[in-house]
């Protein structure tokens, strides 16, 4: 059997033990604390029952009627025992409160300061138990509760030490005990709570999107990051990113760009189990029209002049090419003056994969537009 799944069965069967001797010994010594020190037993173990039982249908994969999964079970779970928890502590300060009031006074029994001691003993144990294991299996939740019980330690011994009040006739020594286990007991059920509330509404995982952002920010291609989402629980995490890349990024690029950012993320960040990419292209926001001396397109990159037109603001400027009819690299050269232009698509009447390569390189489209077009007006219509 997985060693942490017996660390917390074993560690679920102590606490139902102990509940039963706290509950039973606080009701013949009428001791609200240690009736509280037992009901608050009780509540961890439910509260580890329900949460393992809603791993357990988390774990399901996701099918037809379910394609997110099912992990928010687990959450429904969690808000369930929060609730159970925070009613517990609510009935607890209740009852403490009303036993000051009548004067309900505790009786020191030997037998049930033995119960508490025993608690306190069996609970630090636990807690040694648990993390031993917690961190020989690397569980993090198991880790969590051997904490946890770490506390449970100091809510027995401060059971003891009411009785000890009690003895020397401070009897209300053990209304206060309780009060003070009863605001544990509901920080417990508060926490509890509070994380099924923010699994529930997808409350965003800031320390995780940060880590995404910076994985995402060294991929070669992506120009920004618009949008970053997380939800799941701790064990199976879904990140969402929302990217925009160069206009000239064909579909093959981007899908190997959506691919490696997800293999990246899952990689880098443990828990990660879905990456959800959404690729935006830039709208192309300047056009080069090649022309020759006469003004007049051409359609081909090897032209003397370019027509730089801003698509936005209609701002145009003519650019020499300065490489028009260079020996070598015209290619990379052009691309490279058309990029020092800010020029994010070219019009061309047929697309060279040469001088494509080159473009796409440096983000920019080639557009091609028909043969039969002369006029610059003409090809700004087409574009359009
Ligand atoms: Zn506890």
């Amino acid at each position: 059997m997985d060693e942490a799944l017996r660390a917390g069965k074993i560690s679920a069967f102590a606490n139902v033990v102990l509940t039963a001797l706290k509950v039973a010994a606080g009701i013949f010594a009428n001791s609200t604390a240690l009736i509280a020190d037992g009901v608050h037993s009780l509540v961890d173990v439910l509260g580890s029952v329900l949460v393992w039982l809603g791993i357990k249908v988390a774990e399901r994969p996701a099918d037809a009627s379910h394609p997110y999964g099912h992990f928010k079970a687990e959450s429904l779970a969690e808000m369930a025992v929060g609730l159970i928890i925070i009613l517990s502590s609510l009935l607890i300060m209740h009852e403490a409160i009303s036993s000051v009031i009548n004067a309900s006074v505790p009786t020191f029994e030997l037998y049930a300061v033995a119960v508490a001691m025993l608690s306190a003993v069996a609970n630090e144990l636990l807690a040694r138990y648990k993390i031993r294991v917690g961190l020989k299996t690397r569980s993090t939740s198991l880790i969590a509760e051997g904490k946890h019980s770490r506390v449970d330690v100091l809510s027995s011994l401060a059971v003891v030490v009411g009785f000890f009040f009690v003895y020397f006739g401070y009897w209300w020594a053990d209304s206060v005990v309780a009060i003070a286990i009863s605001v544990v007991i509901l920080q417990i059920g508060g926490s509890v709570l509070k994380n099924s509330i923010d699994v529930l509404m997808d409350r965003v995982d800031e320390e995780l999107a940060l880590k995404v952002r910076s994985v995402i920010e060294k991929i070669d291609g992506v120009k920004s990051v618009d949008f970053i989402g997380t939800r799941g629980t701790m064990k199976s995490r879904v990140v969402e990113v929302h990217l925009t890349v160069d206009a000239g990024m064909d579909a093959e690029t981007i899908a190997a760009l959506q691919r490696e950012i997800s293999e990246e993320i899952k990689e880098r960040i443990p828990g990660v189990v879905n990456v959800v990419t959404v690729v935006n292209v830039t709208k192309p926001k300047v056009l080069a029209i090649p022309v020759d001396l006469y003004g007049h397109y051409t359609g081909e990159l090897d032209s003397p002049r370019f027509v730089v037109v801003n698509l936005e603001s209609g701002e145009r400027m003519v650019v020499e090419n300065e490489h028009y009819r260079a020996e070598k690299r015209k290619g990379y050269l052009i691309s490279e003056l058309l990029e020092k232009h800010g020029v994010s698509m070219v019009a061309v009447r047929k697309d060279g994969e040469g001088a494509k390569a080159h473009l796409k390189s440096r983000g920019i489209l080639v557009k091609v537009i028909d043969s039969g077009l002369r006029d610059v007006e003409d090809v700004l219509m087409a574009v359009s």
